[in-house]
């Protein structure tokens, strides 16, 4: 499957699988991050879920999706080496541990830490792995102004941003996937807008 095909399908799976749960989930006071489980051999979902803050503070989008993916029968659930796991946002210090943790050996994720901080207004992803990781300031000087706060391809598994994998794709491809990026970004900004008025009534520890 060529590069465009591949992230067509990703943006498929946000679209059609992960977006009617987090609108659902954001109804009932939850925050916009979704994952799914998908895999590799013919981009088929395995499981997709969505953030469930308000059940439990540890419920990110992507360790609900691993909760219910081990809870899947194991005869209907394929080894995680076998999976794709895909991340809206990319993950945060909790979520890099569970990816880790859960023995899947990949994610690709459609916003950025900078995205969520900036267009979301959730910055605890960047201030956690500064605060609790001891992730050198980049702005101190004392290290490489683009070193990343994280190692994007270490011995468990490799990362990949999906804008990053659309801008290497071949017109007219291209404009076709970033215009459904816009439609996607669209839709997450209602969704955050949704759940910023409403978060004041709920019990998030980090809302
Ligand atoms: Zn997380």
């Amino acid at each position: 499957m060529d590069d465009a095909r591949f992230a067509g399908r990703l943006l498929e799976v946000i679209e059609s699988e992960i977006v009617p749960k987090t609108a659902a989930g954001v109804a009932r006071g939850n925050k916009i991050f979704g994952a799914a489980i998908l895999r590799k051999s013919d981009l088929s979902v395995v499981i997709a879920e969505t953030n469930n803050e308000t059940a439990n503070p540890l419920w990110h989008g992507e360790i609900h999706a691993i909760k219910r993916f081990y809870e899947l029968p194991e005869a209907e659930r394929p080894t995680p080496k076998d999976c794709l796991f895909l991340a809206t946002h990319e993950p945060c210090s909790l979520c890099l541990s569970g990816i880790t943790w859960a023995g899947f050996d990949n994610f690709h994720y459609l916003f950025s830490h900078e995205d969520s901080r900036d267009a979301f207004a959730i910055p605890y992803d960047i201030q956690i792995l500064k605060a609790v990781y001891a992730v050198p300031d980049r702005a101190s000087g004392e290290v490489a102004a683009d070193r990343p706060l994280y190692n994007r391809t270490n011995a468990y598994w490799t990362s990949r941003d999906l804008k990053q994998t659309i801008a290497g794709v071949t017109e007219p491809e291209r404009a076709a996937l970033f215009a459904r990026v816009e439609a996607i970004v669209r839709r997450y900004g209602e969704l955050s807008d949704a759940y910023q008025q409403d978060k004041g009534g709920r019990s998030i520890p980090l809302a």
